[in-house]
């Protein structure tokens, strides 16, 4: 089976674009130009490993240049290839144009299992791929702007930053370069979970939105509904924990690498994810069962399903079985083309990753803002507010002849911090964006499923830039 064949993930995001295409008005050679992936820098590179020197495959994929930056994470993963970054570039730039943040889509990828190499040798890597990225003018604050993905974390961003400083270390928004970099190294409040919380932010939207819970039989509310999580990762980790705390759900059933657990009346995320941590694994932990496969818990019976590790997870062979009522995609590309349709006519409502999971790229925006402002969120208003909260608190009190306790004062006189501005700003930008794309899914009956809807918003907001912009020359 070729890379680019129906079923392969490029072949699964073509699908889904030509479907979409078909509910819109744009013109044949706009949407050939929004399809088409812009530039691919395909490089090998060699790395001394031990006393051997290796050749590194990488690439890095500019799909749409429509706005600049380009943005989107490094992977770094055996399963690395040209169409798998080509397909995830693509999902960028919708997922940017979804939630207004003002970027073309990019997406790179080092094709090697991080786990094989020292923590030195991974510096060693990171640091290469990123001297070829600037050898070729593909990084930079106003070009092209990485971030982390499957296999890299905060350590490497902050390695590419380095690496960038050393070259371009006398442009003054260098630091701009790239995001997810450690809040210390000039990174910003709340990008580590902020791709999980934006996915509790969606999800409580589409629960809190009544046509939405009542097409699938479900009352409103995300407090609790039952959930099922694929990934303990970064993102299944954040999604967990902040949809327990916070939301109030019963986690029932998670699937990782080493097998599935299962708990009717519910499983502590953040004591599991500690259990791992020491056990190495999330199996046996107490309370649960363990179920007979890998993926089994994907086919339990829930109000939620959360895929949250990696793409195709969910496909022809599985999906018949999949008793979810909701499947909220936080992973990449977990359902594949034909599978979506088998859930679709089941009436299972499943939130497409190109809107679920923008989190991470909307609080990754932030940052950037941050880095060109050369100032953290919240410095210069928060005591200004504060001093006026104090005032008319007062002002009520003296009115009213009563005292309010302390805690009500502190509560009402408080200055927003950097971290309460972030995730308010990722609150605004998820719940308007569910809404958008459940207009048009709503007002559309040939529009099917949430995708298509979320694809037609995309795409009709890049046509309108194309169209305001026009053609050079
Ligand atoms: P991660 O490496 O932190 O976590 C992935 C987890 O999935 C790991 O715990 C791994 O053990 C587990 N896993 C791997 N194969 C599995 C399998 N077959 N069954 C069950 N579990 C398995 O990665 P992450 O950053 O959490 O990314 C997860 C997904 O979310 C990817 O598709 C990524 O592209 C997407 N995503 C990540 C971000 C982000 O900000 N990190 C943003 C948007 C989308």
């Amino acid at each position: 089976m070729s890379n680019n064949s129906e079923n392969s993930f490029l072949g699964s995001v073509n699908r889904n674009f030509e479907k979409a295409a078909g509910f819109t008005k744009i013109p044949k050679g706009i949407l050939e130009q929004i399809k088409a992936c812009n530039a691919v820098y395909e490089m090998r590179f060699p790395v001394r490993i031990g006393d051997e020197i290796q050749v590194i495959e990488a690439y890095r994929a500019q799909h749409s240049h429509h706005r600049l930056p380009t943005k989107g994470g490094i992977r770094y993963s055996q399963h690395v290839n040209k169409d798998e970054v080509e397909a995830l570039a693509a999902l960028m730039t919708f997922k940017c144009a979804i939630v207004d943040v003002p970027f073309g889509g990019a997406k790179g990828g080092v094709k090697i299992n991080p786990w094989d190499y020292t923590e030195d040798q991974l510096e060693r890597i990171t640091r290469r791929y990123t001297t070829e990225l600037i050898k070729k003018n593909f990084i930079g604050p106003g070009i092209d702007v990485p971030a982390p993905d499957y296999g890299t974390g905060p350590r490497e961003m902050a390695w590419i930053l380095d690496t960038y400083l050393t070259f371009r270390g006398s442009e003054i928004d260098a630091a701009g370069c790239v995001t997810g970099k450690p809040v210390n190294q000039n990174g910003i409040r709340g990008r580590n979970e902020a791709t999980g919380r934006g996915v509790f932010y969606g999800l409580r939207e589409l629960c809190d939105t009544e046509s939405a819970v009542k097409r699938v039989g479900l009352t409103g509310g995300l407090r609790g509904k039952t959930v099922v999580i694929q990934g303990l990762g970064n993102v299944g980790s954040f999604t967990g924990t902040i949809m327990q705390n916070e939301g109030g759900v019963k986690v029932i059933g998670i699937a990782e690498y080493e097998g599935s657990i299962y708990n009717p009346d519910g499983i502590d995320v953040a004591k599991l994810i500690e259990f791992r941590k020491q056990t190495g694994s999330i199996l046996n932990f107490p309370g649960t069962k363990t179920l007979d496969k890998r993926d089994a818990a994907l086919e339990l019976e829930c109000d939620i399903l959360i895929p949250a590790a990696l793409e195709s997870q969910i496909t022809i062979e599985n999906a018949d079985r999949i008793k979810a009522k909701i499947i909220g995609e936080a992973a990449n590309g977990p359902i594949t083309a034909d599978a979506e349709e088998i859930l679709v006519n089941k009436g299972i409502l499943v939130v497409p990753d190109m809107y679920l999971n923008a989190g991470g790229v909307t609080v990754s925006y932030f940052e950037w803002l941050k880095n060109l402002s050369h100032m953290r969120f919240g410095r210069m208003e928060k005591r200004f507010d504060s001093n006026m909260y104090s005032k008319l608190v007062q002002a009520v009190e003296d009115l009213s002849g009563k005292k309010i306790s302390e805690n009500e004062r502190k509560m009402l006189t408080q200055g927003a911090d950097e971290i309460d501005l972030v995730r308010s700003g990722l609150e605004e930008t998820m719940v308007t964006s569910f809404q958008q794309i459940w207009q048009i899914f709503e007002s559309r009956p040939e529009v099917k499923s949430l995708r298509n809807a979320a694809f037609v918003v995309a795409l009709e907001k890049i046509s309108n830039d194309y169209a305001n912009l026009g053609i050079f020359p």
